[in-house]
C-alpha cells in the first residue's frame, strides 16, 4: 500500500471534514501510518514535524509510553460503564483533580469541544430557568468566535464560511467586538483595544441584560479566528461587566487550556474565574475523544432538586468513558512529572530565538506568540502588487514538502507545536516555516532583497 492508493480509497468512501471534496483532486489527503513523539510518518517513509499538534490536541507528542501504559492497564479492567447509575475511579479521580485546577468543580462529561459548548449554555439557560428568570435566556459571543460547529454551538460560532448554509437552523446569538490586539487604532496598546471591545460588550448589556444568559469567550485567543491574542484586560473587564449585569461567563478554554497559552487555563492570566469552564482537545493528551464542563456550587446548587426536570438530564452514550478519563489522568501526571509550563516557558524562549528570521521576513505582519502558539500574517505584496488568493494554503503546503505541518487560517500561518520539541526539531520546525514562505514566494514570481 503505497500514500497514492490509500488517499484514493479514502477518497471514495471516507467524507473528510472541514474539506471541499473536489478540491482533493489536485490536492489529495496525505495518508499517515503511525507517530511517534513530534513526527509523523506516511505510508512511504516520509516523515513530517507535527507543527500544529494534530488539530490542537497533542501537548507530550504521539504515542506517548506514560499514556499508553495508562490505556493498557484501563483496557485490562475496565473499558466502559455508563455514568447514569454508575460510577468508576477514573471518572472520579479526574474530577477531583480537575476540580482542584480550576476552583470550580461539579465536572459534567461529554465527547467533543462541541458537545461541551452545548451543555455549558444549555446549564446556563437551565440555571435561569430553574432560578425564576426563564426570559435570560439570549447568549452572547465575540466577533470571530468558534465554539464548534454542531446546531447549538453555531449560535455563538460568528465564522461565516462555517454558518452561513445552516443559518435558518440556528438561533443566533448577539456577536460584541473582538478584542484582538491586531484591531488596535494607531496610537492605542493592545490593553486599550480590549477596553474598547469591553465598552461595547457593556452598550449591549445595558439595553439586553434582562433577556441574556451568558457571554461565552476564547480567553487570551481566538484561535480559529486566526490566533488573535488579546489582553487580559478584556477578561477583567467582561467578568465585572457579567457581575455588575448577572450574566454567566463561560470560558471556552477547549483549544487554550492544560497550558498552551502559558498558564494551565489562559483565564488565569486574568486572575479572573468564570461560572463555567469548558474543556476537550488537550485534556486527553490528544488520544480519546473527551470534553468536560465544569462549573460553580450556585449553578449546581440550583439544579439539586426533587423535582426530576429541574436536574441537568443532558447525556451522551459515552459520557466519562473510562479509557478517555485514564488518559487525562495520565496527562495531567506528565504535566508534574515533567515540569511541564516551566519547561515550555524555557522552550519558547529556544522557538522565539528560531522563529526570528521568520519574524523579520519583509512578507510578514504581526508575528506574535502567546504560552505555546506562535502565528503570523502573510503580505506578499510588499513589491507594491496585491496579494494573491490562496497564498496561505499554498504556503502550507510547500511546508509540508519541507517535512513541517503547520496550517493557515486565512492570511495566518500558526505552529502550535507538542511540548516535547528538543533544540534540533525546534530549528527544523522554524527552518522549514521560513524556507516554505520563500518557495511560496518564489513560485508566485515574488522574490525579494
Ligand atoms: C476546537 C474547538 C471547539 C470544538 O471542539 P470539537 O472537539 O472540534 O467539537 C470549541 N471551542 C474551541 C475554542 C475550539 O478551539
Amino acid at each position: 500500500m503505497n500514500n497514492a492508493s490509500l488517499a484514493q480509497r479514502s477518497l471514495r468512501h471516507v467524507w473528510h471534514p472541514c474539506t471541499q471534496m473536489k478540491l482533493h483532486e489536485t490536492q489529495p489527503p496525505l495518508p499517515i501510518a503511525r507517530a511517534e513523539g513530534v513526527w509523523l510518518y506516511d505510508l512511504e517513509g516520509g516523515r513530517y514535524l507535527d507543527g500544529i499538534s494534530s488539530w490542537w490536541v497533542n501537548l507530550f507528542g504521539h504515542g506517548h509510553p506514560h499514556i499508553k501504559a495508562a490505556l493498557k492497564d484501563q483496557l485490562d479492567r475496565l473499558d466502559h460503564i455508563m455514568l447514569a447509575g454508575f460510577t468508576h475511579s477514573p471518572v472520579v479521580e479526574l474530577s477531583e483533580r480537575l476540580g482542584a485546577l480550576t476552583g470550580l468543580g461539579h465536572a459534567f462529561y461529554g465527547s467533543d469541544g462541541a458537545s461541551a459548548t452545548e451543555i455549558a449554555l444549555k446549564m446556563s439557560a437551565h440555571y435561569w430557568r430553574n432560578t425564576g428568570r426563564p426570559e435570560k435566556c439570549r447568549f452572547i459571543g465575540l466577533a470571530g468566535g468558534y465554539h464548534g460547529e454542531t446546531v447549538g454551538a453555531l449560535a455563538v460560532t460568528d465564522i461565516a464560511l462555517f454558518r452561513e448554509a445552516y443559518a435558518p437552523l440556528v438561533r443566533l446569538a448577539a456577536t460584541v467586538p473582538s478584542p484582538d490586539a491586531r484591531l488596535a487604532m494607531p496610537g492605542e496598546s493592545a490593553a486599550d483595544a480590549a477596553r474598547r471591545a469591553a465598552g461595547g460588550l457593556k452598550d449591549w448589556l445595558e439595553q439586553h441584560h434582562r433577556q441574556t444568559a451568558v457571554l461565552i469567550v476564547e480567553p487570551m485567543v481566538q484561535c480559529a479566528a486566526g490566533m488573535a491574542i488579546h489582553d487580559s484586560a478584556y477578561l477583567r473587564e467582561a467578568r465585572a461587566l457579567c457581575d455588575r449585569y448577572e450574566v454567566h461567563l463561560i470560558a471556552d478554554e477547549i483549544a487554550t487550556g492544560f497550558g498552551r497559552t502559558g498558564t494551565m487555563f489562559a483565564h488565569q492570566q486574568a486572575g479572573i474565574r468564570p461560572d463555567f469552564i469548558c474543556l476537550s482537545k488537550g485534556l486527553t493528551g490528544g488520544t480519546l475523544a473527551l470534553s468536560a464542563v465544569l462549573t460553580t456550587d450556585t449553578v449546581y446548587d440550583a439544579f439539586y432538586n426533587d423535582e426530576v426536570a429541574r436536574g441537568f438530564l443532558h447525556s451522551h452514550s459515552y459520557t466519562g468513558n473510562p479509557l478517555a478519563c485514564r488518559a487525562a489522568l495520565a496527562t495531567l501526571e506528565l504535566f508534574e512529572q515533567t515540569d511541564a509550563l516551566r519547561r515550555n516557558a524555557e522552550l519558547a524562549q529556544t522557538l522565539d530565538r528560531a522563529f526570528a528570521p521568520l519574524a523579520r521576513h519583509p512578507s510578514v505582519r504581526h508575528a506574535r506568540r502567546l504560552g505555546m502558539i506562535w502565528a503570523w500574517d502573510i503580505d506578499e505584496g510588499f513589491d507594491g502588487r496585491p496579494p494573491q488568493a490562496g497564498f496561505a494554503g499554498r504556503y502550507a503546503r510547500h511546508a509540508l514538502a519541507h517535512g513541517v505541518l503547520l496550517r493557515p487560517i486565512g492570511n495566518t500561518l500558526y505552529a502550535m507545536p507538542p511540548y516535547v520539541l528538543d533544540a534540533q526539531t525546534a530549528a527544523h520546525l522554524a527552518s522549514g516555516a521560513l524556507a516554505a514562505l520563500n518557495a511560496t514566494l518564489a513560485d508566485a514570481g515574488r522574490t525579494h532583497g
